[in-house]
């Protein structure tokens, strides 16, 4: 089964039989023989569901053109080196390139950009050996920080057991417009651009 939760849809989790009175915009409910109630609520309807073979999911018309998972063996220095090469766009539009790596949203590249100290307007091609590598490294980390605290919790975004995540608070950019500088201190705030409709935040001291 294949689930995607649109722009704000969730995943409700709890016990089967609890939910006599089924919240609002729920579309679907799976219970399981354990007696674990899932249930799908979406209120903007923007997600879907699907049902598709396991040897057939690559070819699946949401799967087929993700790129490289960020989660994965696949995700080096060199491999980044490659996606990027002869690519001129700014390195922030190339990260959120579902079609390059799937799966990085704007609030964990711009956080990537920052540990990294690369400027998000800095030609995709023009990345050194080290600062791929570097975003190779800061990635990973930063999904796996991201996913271990519950994610980022903005506007309505909330867990499986109805509680807000966490990860909003270990920003170090992302929101932080006027801010000092956690790396570099008072004298830089942090400043907010548009790239492809979207907020960038940064330094522009500490990215270069
Ligand atoms: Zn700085």
């Amino acid at each position: 089964m294949l689930l995607h939760l649109g722009m704000s849809g969730r995943l409700t989790i709890g016990r089967a039989g609890t939910n006599a009175t089924p919240p609002a915009h729920e579309h679907l409910v799976l219970e399981t023989d354990s007696g674990a109630r899932a249930g799908l609520v979406d209120p903007r309807r923007f997600g879907m569901v699907d049902l598709v073979r396991t040897s057939e999911e690559d070819r699946h018309r949401l799967l087929a053109h993700l790129g490289m998972e960020p989660l994965s063996d696949a995700m080096t220095g060199p491999a980044l080196a490659d996606l990027f090469r002869g690519r001129r766009s700014p390195i922030k539009s190339a990260l959120l390139d579902q079609k390059l790596i799937a799966g990085l949203g704007n609030i964990y590249v711009c956080e990537a950009l920052f540990r990294c100290g690369i400027h998000p307007e800095r030609q995709a091609c023009t990345l050194t050996k080290e600062e791929n590598a570097a975003l190779a490294e800061a990635i990973p980390q930063i999904l796996e920080q991201a996913i271990a605290s519950g994610g980022s919790s903005l506007r309505d975004y909330v867990q499986a057991d109805g509680t807000k995540g966490g990860f909003q608070d270990l920003h170090l950019v992302y929101g932080r417009e006027g801010a000092p500088c956690p790396n570099c201190g008072a004298g830089s705030p942090i400043l907010r651009m548009t790239q492809s409709g979207r907020s960038t935040f940064f330094c522009p001291t500490c990215q270069k």
